[in-house]
This record gives structure tokens, sequence and C-alpha cells, in this order.
């Protein structure tokens, strides 16, 4: 990190992780972020402009939150420590016995790991994706320099709509990199066997993916709100879990690996784990209501009008995209009303 991150971070009114002051297996965590982040960026790099190089760095708070951003020309991704500390806790602790009885105990260090590396990805690919789309810059455009992901709302000339749709957007990048990650290469240390004969081989590793991203949503506690003119920048997080989940679904049916129908039950399967491993962690009552109201009409007039709101959104970031092709517009039917 150097100059440039620093100066980045002065401008967007947060401290840069002051690396010395961590003790030595964080340090040890820090430079395998930086290794992972940076060779996964010029990976996708490779694939639709090579050699494009982003700025990487992370800044000082105990949140989970992360900002994208093109600033004095540069392309920058800043994700905060609390993203490490949340989430490698988190994990740790759901993998404490006695649940997932079927992770024998010399997998349980190498499972919760897998859970972190794959929750963590998922917030930096979501970054990448708001950075490759032309996200950055069209928010530059319009007089918003950075794309901060906890308390940003829209405002200028950008609407609601716009900013939701771009954040299902790089939601839909991260989910798709997510399945060739943790699903096909890098997949689960454990099986569950009779989930498998079940649902199929594989299945565990889709499962679990799922379970992974769900969880980190599920963290923010938050309703499900239907309305695109409420003053959120963001889709509320139950139906980022639901948007996430069509597309882990339509990346299972697309590659060939699952039956879209296969693939939905065996992301459901996990999302409910997920619920069941949130009430543990919390020490409250199972409560999946919000989740269930995400997957209902409302969630579906919901998701349709920000796919509708694509088209008109997707030709002015084709210009802006630094490579690659931005997902087609889907023909959606007419709505009955
Ligand atoms: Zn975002």
């Amino acid at each position: 990190m150097g100059g440039y991150f620093e100066k980045l971070c002065a401008a967007a009114g947060v401290v840069p992780l002051n690396g010395e002051a961590l003790d030595e297996a964080d340090q040890a965590e820090l430079l395998n972020c930086m290794e992972q982040f940076t060779s996964y960026a010029k990976l996708h790099a490779s694939t639709r402009k090579p050699g494009h190089v982003i700025e990487i760095g992370f800044f000082d708070a105990d949140e989970i939150n992360a900002f994208a951003t093109t600033w004095e020309g540069v392309d920058a991704i800043a994700i905060s420590w609390g993203v490490v500390k949340t989430l490698r806790g988190l994990f740790g602790d759901i993998l404490t016995p006695p649940g997932f009885a079927w992770i024998d105990s010399p997998k349980r260090k190498a499972a919760s790991v897998w859970f972190y590396e794959c929750a963590k990805h998922f917030i930096f690919l979501h970054e990448l994706g708001h950075i490759w789309n032309g996200h950055t810059s069209f928010l530059l455009q319009n007089g918003i320099p950075f794309i901060e992901e906890l308390r940003a709302f829209p405002n200028g000339k950008i609407g609601n709509i716009d900013r939701q749709t771009m954040e299902l957007d790089a939601d839909g990048v991260a989910a798709a990199n997510i399945f060739r990650l943790a699903v096909v290469s890098n997949r689960f240390p454990a099986i569950n066997a009779p989930f498998e004969q079940q649902q199929g081989i594989g299945a565990t590793h889709l499962a679990m993916a799922s379970l992974a991203i769900h969880l980190v949503f599920r963290l923010f506690d938050a309703a499900a709100d239907f309305d695109h003119d409420a003053k959120y920048a963001h889709p509320t997080p139950p139906l980022r879990q639901r948007i996430i989940a069509g597309i882990l679904a339509a990346q299972a049916a697309k590659t060939g690996v699952f039956e879209e129908e296969n693939a939905w039950n065996i992301i459901l399967s996990g999302m409910m784990s997920a619920e069941d491993a949130y009430a543990k962690w919390a020490g409250r009552p199972r409560d999946d209501q919000e989740f269930r109201a995400a997957f209902g009409p409302e969630g579906d007039k919901y998701i349709t009008k920000l796919l509708r709101h694509w088209h008109i959104l997707r030709p002015q970031l084709d210009v802006l995209k630094r490579g690659g092709v931005l997902p087609p517009i889907q023909e959606i039917p007419d709505e009955n009303e």
C-alpha cells in the first residue's frame, strides 16, 4: 500500500490499516488477503482486459464494509479489516461442536477457513464487479466519487433504482465468480454423504457456498423492504440473499453442474442451515420470516423491476465498463397490473 492508497483513504474519510500494528498471525493473514485479491484481480483482468490494474488495500474499521472507486483516474478497492476479523470469528464460532455434526473433527478447522474465504471473497468480488462493470465511472460522472457499501444513500442525479440495480449487478459478478471458485475449483473440505445421496454429487460444495454468503447478509439482521423508492442504495439484505441464490442456481444450470431445480433445492438447504447457524450463534430463536418474505410475490415484483431497469442502465454502463461483456438484458413478460 503505497502513497496512493493512503491519499485515497484520506479522501474517502477512512484510516488505512496499519499492518505493522497487527499481531503476527494477523500480519500473515493481511499478506495472504493481499496476495489472494491481487492474483484474483489479475485473473479476472486476463479474461476482460489483460493488464488492467486495480489498487487494493485495507482500511481500519471494525465493521463489515468496503468501497470501490475510480479516484484520480485509478481504479481502487478498499476493504475494512473488520471483514477479516468478523468473518473469521463468525465461521470459527459456528464450527464449534455440536454444530455441523457431519463434519469430522480433523476437518473442522479447514471447513471454518473455507467458509471464511468464501464470504471474504464474495465481498471483494462484489467490489470488483463495481469497477469492471463501469459502476464507479458512472457514479463519478454523476458526482459520487466512492461506492460505499454500508452507509451509502442514493443522492444527486442517481436514483434509488439505479443504485439498487448496480448492486444487483455487482452481486451477480460476485456470485458467478464464487460459483467457479468455491463450487468448482476449491471445494468444501468435507462431504455430507446423506445430503449428496439425496441431492447429487457435489451438492455439499454448492450448499456450503450458499450458506457462507447467506450468513454474511444475515448478520445485518434487516427486514425485507420492497419499496424501490425507499432511500436505500442497496436492495435490503433478504432481497440480496434471494438475488444471490438465483444467480448461483443459474450458474449451476449454465455450467451443467446441476439442473436448475435441483440447484435451487441445494441452495435453499444451504440457506436454511445458515438460518439455523445464525440463530444458534446469536443465541435467539430461529427467525427466517424476512428471508421467506423475500421469496414471496413482493420479492418477485421487486426483482422484476430491477431487471427491467437493467434495460436502461446497461447501455450507459456498456460504454464505461473496463472490458468484457456485461450481463444480457433479460426479456421479462409484461406485468399484469
Ligand atoms: Zn456494492
